[in-house]
């Protein structure tokens, strides 16, 4: 754990200093809180039409930028050309979408005796949103824009190896006009400008996304202030296959090696029906090879490298030499490159089967049926993402009822979309982000009751 007072900018791909950036203090979170209050008092007193109209103009102002955005993701984050041009696209298109949500920010009228009672929606003040390193922008972007919308101002803390885009979007936020200090980007480390937002009592909420393990820690801190928390953590999701589906969709290598298996949604189990199991191996074991890994700025390239040699050794240890796996190929040299793997000889309750590794590793376990796999499926302490691939519809829709997990998909891999909601069910989360609800998230609901009652005539 560094306390360097600037944060230095690697490429993945060339290990290569992109910038330095001043890593935030914890008298600098101070600093930008009591600014933060102030800007937010006067974004609540707009009107809904002139808030949603800047949001709109950020949006803009964001596709306007989109491909400097994603070259900026490609050149901090490794990811592909074609990945980072989706990820600029969906921070725009969530910042139209929350726009939208501002007038339709509703309270309800509920009947009484005596007289009126109505709820309202009231923004939080300051949100503090913790953002990892795996999609720097768009995770930056649901924790942020939806609160924006609901009338908050925003405090993020980026990952510190990938402040570089959540730094730009401020900017383009302040050049459409969103007022000063509104939207304010604190680059720094965790433990340092990360728990300094935790800990400000008027940080009124914080959204988390990261590992299981920092998250419990920013939530029994959240706890002592009685302050709200989202959190989207870790992930180890299935891809239960059965013997009737389209192996050669269903077992798309992609479903686990997007953004080089640094995804929290990434199906890392695959779970095959055992009388397919000999064929989903030989599929895969092709399909690994075919993989083009390499530099992630090259519209050809498949798969990038992870995002550091921390990472890249915490994803070695998973697969020790020798193990039985199937593997695909990556580059020599400088960069934090992993072959593609599928670990072929695990058991079903080993640390490589149970545990999120957070690179491009899978594991292979045969099932014998719908139980079997059900139980297989559950059987980790996460509960965030799945696949379920079967041409039996009644079957797919009892596994998609049994499996425990917040995001699954019937004969698809999709998880996300900005306007369904997100999140993990056990130790990958609690709360939801994206969505219809997105914007309520960051309100208080107020309820003011109004007497009719009057003296007697
Ligand atoms: P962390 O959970 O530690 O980091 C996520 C964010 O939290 C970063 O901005 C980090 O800052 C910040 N942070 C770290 N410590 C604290 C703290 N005490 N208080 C407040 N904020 C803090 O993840 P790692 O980067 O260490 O990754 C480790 C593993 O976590 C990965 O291998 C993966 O398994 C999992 N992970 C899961 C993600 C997901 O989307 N579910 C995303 C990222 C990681 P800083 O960058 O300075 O450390």
């Amino acid at each position: 754990m560094s306390d360097s007072d600037e944060l230095k900018v690697l490429n993945p791909a060339t290990e290569e200093v992109l910038a330095t950036v001043p890593a935030a203090t914890a008298e600098d979170v101070d600093a930008a809180v009591v600014r933060a209050v102030r800007a937010q008092h006067g974004w609540a007193a707009l009107a809904p039409a002139d808030r949603a109209r800047l949001l709109r103009r950020f949006a803009d102002t964001v596709d306007a930028h989109l491909e400097e955005l994603a070259r900026l993701e490609v050149s901090e984050a490794g990811h592909t050309l074609g990945n980072a041009r989706w990820e600029a696209g969906n921070a725009r298109d969530l910042l139209e979408y929350a726009a939208g949500g501002i007038e339709r920010l509703l309270g309800k009228q509920i009947p009484v005796p005596g007289g009126w009672n109505i709820t309202f929606q009231e923004p939080l003040g300051v949100v503090g949103v913790i953002a990892p390193w795996n999609f720097p922008m768009p995770i930056a972007a649901w924790g942020s824009f939806p609160a924006l919308a609901a009338g908050n101002a925003v405090l993020l803390k980026p990952a510190e190896t990938t402040p570089l885009t959540a730094l730009r979007l401020a900017e383009l936020a302040l050049a459409a006009g969103l007022p000063e200090h509104l939207f304010q980007v604190l680059p720094g480390h965790g433990h340092i400008a990360g728990r300094a937002l935790v800990d400000h009592p008027d940080v009124a909420k914080i959204v988390f996304t990261g590992s299981t393990r920092t998250g419990r820690e920013v939530m029994e801190r959240c706890a002592r202030l009685v302050k709200p928390v989202t959190l989207e953590l870790g992930g180890k999701s299935p891809n239960i296959v059965f013997a009737d589906a389209d192996l050669s969709t269903a077992l798309d290598p992609f479903s686990f090696l997007d953004n080089s298996g640094q995804d929290c949604c990434a199906r890392t189990r695959i779970l095959v029906q055992e009388t397919a199991l000999d064929e989903a191996r030989d599929f895969l074991a092709d399909a690994l090879a075919a993989v083009v890994v390499g530099d992630p700025a090259d519209e050809k390239t498949q798969m990038g490298p992870l995002i550091s040699a921390a990472q890249r050794e915490r994803v070695r240890s998973y697969v020790p030499a020798g193990a039985p796996a199937l593997r695909g190929s990556a580059p020599d040299g400088p960069g934090f490159w992993f072959p593609p793997t599928v670990l072929v000889g695990e058991r079903h309750d080993s640390p490589a089967a149970r545990e999120e590794i957070f690179g491009p590793v899978a594991v292979l376990l045969p099932f014998t049926d719908e139980r079997d796999a059900i139980r297989l499926a559950n059987d980790t302490p996460y509960g965030l993402a799945g696949s379920v691939w079967t041409r039996d519809l009644g079957r797919a829709l009892r596994v998609s009822g049994g499996v425990r997990a917040g995001n699954l998909s019937v004969n698809s891999h999709s998880s996300v979309r900005y306007w369904t909601p997100f999140g993990g069910y056990k130790q990958s989360g609690l709360g939801r982000e994206l969505g219809p609800d997105a914007l309520t998230a960051f309100t208080e609901t107020k309820n003011v009751f109004i007497s009719t009652e009057g003296p007697a005539q």
